[in-house]
């Protein structure tokens, strides 16, 4: 028997969330179940209707895989959860469930790259017209909505450049005229955010980031409401894109400490964040929890807390300045995706990618995951960078 957790904290929902442990010999952890076939016990029993948590094809699921959903569910305030591959077939497959031939899509302006692609490169050659639009749109989103809009997709704050939106008064809005409502919450993940608290019909996660928390496996969910689940069940069958096993166990094994993970990428980033503010090679910190970021008044009301992902705008700088900052970076590693415990340090652009709003920012952009390091070090890395950078001048 899985316990009940109504009513318990968020930390305690994580430790406790999914697991039977009885039925698994007492191991504590669900194993990894790799299964393909999936052996009926009798003739009967095979053309028994099953029911949904009732393994009967490894694609549909084992124990491994609802265990982790789950726990996703539970501490979302979700009804029901749904895991995919990765990140992107989350999204994908949670448009698909909601947008057919005809209908208008609504998207913030500032949402991860390939989610916009697949609005204005593919599901356009299906008949779905995607309208974008500047984040800062709040119930003004009303005036976008046509009779045959059926989502607004929202991502906050957004991919690199860290807008915040008025998730309940663009959610007022939608519902009035009968929207579906999705957020993209891989920041601030169901610890720091509750997109159903705040009018959300569904809510879409790259797993990979802080849910898997350690830089190896991909994974994607969507976390719905009674209501959205059964399209989005139906949609994920369709597509086949169920995740892997020894993914999913990864993905569970990360989350167990997701909390405590998160606590410290904050209080990281909070101080590197802070420390950047007072830098004069920086012109503009975007992190929604300090008190400077435009977005900070909607997080502090919304949100719960902060991740460990921002970005910094330098004050105009060359290309040669730029390469010496990044290459004598020692603790900060250059690479793609993010909520691994190691700090990260990036180039970004998303100037390509705003066609509601235009990005114009002083200098250059650099996208900053903050690992479990210890803050003095990384801010010791940063300084010795900008050192690097003056010496190019
Ligand atoms: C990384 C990312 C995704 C995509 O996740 P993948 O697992 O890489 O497919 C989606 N949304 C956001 C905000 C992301 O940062």
């Amino acid at each position: 028997m899985t316990k009940d957790l109504k009513g318990k904290r968020p930390e305690t929902v994580l430790t406790h969330a999914g697991r039977d442990p009885q039925a698994n010999f007492g191991a504590v952890n669900t194993p990894v179940y790799r299964a393909s076939t999936i052996l009926s016990a009798s003739y009967a029993d095979r053309k028994r209707a099953k029911g949904e948590r009732e393994p009967r094809y490894g694609r549909r699921g084992t124990p491994t895989t609802f265990t982790l959903e789950d726990v996703l569910a539970e501490i979302e305030g979700a009804d029901a959860a749904v895991l995919c591959p990765s990140g992107l077939s989350a999204i994908t497959t949670a448009l698909m469930a909601f947008l057919r031939q005809g209908d208008h899509l609504l998207m913030a302006d500032c949402v991860y790259g390939p989610a916009r692609n697949f609005a204005s490169k593919l599901i356009n050659r299906y008949g779905v017209e995607t309208t974008f639009f500047d984040p800062a749109i709040g119930a003004g989103i009303g005036a976008l909505i046509r009779d045959n809009t059926k989502v607004v997709y929202l991502e906050a704050p957004g991919s690199q450049t860290f807008e915040m939106q008025d998730i309940p008064a663009i959610a007022a809005a939608a519902h009035a005229r009968n929207c579906i409502v999705m957020t993209d919450n891989t920041w601030a993940t169901g610890l720091f955010f509750k997109p159903f608290e705040h009018g959300c019909d569904v809510s879409v996660h790259a797993a990979t980031k802080y849910i898997v928390g350690h830089s190896d496996a991909m994974l994607g969910a969507v976390t719905c409401t009674h209501a959205t689940y059964g399209p989005i069940r139906e949609m994920w069958g369709l597509l086949g894109v169920a995740a892997a096993p020894d993914d999913v166990y990864l993905g569970t094994r990360g989350v167990r400490t997701m909390q405590v993970r998160l606590e410290q990428h904050q209080k990281n980033a909070t101080e590197v964040a802070t420390w950047l503010l007072g830098r004069p090679e920086v012109a503009q910190v975007l992190y929604p929890a300090l008190p400077s970021d435009p977005g900070h008044a909607i997080w502090k009301r919304d949100f719960t807390g902060a991740s460990g992902l921002f970005g910094v705008v330098l004050q105009p700088a060359t290309e040669a300045q730029l390469e010496a900052f990044f290459d004598n970076l020692e603790l900060f590693g250059m690479g793609s995706s993010w909520g691994g415990y190691e700090s990260l340090a990036i180039p970004a652009d998303p100037s390509d990618n705003r066609t509601a709003t235009k990005w114009a920012p002083a200098g250059p952009l650099i996208r900053l995951h903050i690992g479990l390091e210890n803050p003095l070090d990384l801010i010791a890395d940063l300084e010795k960078g900008f050192k690097a950078m003056h010496r190019m001048a």
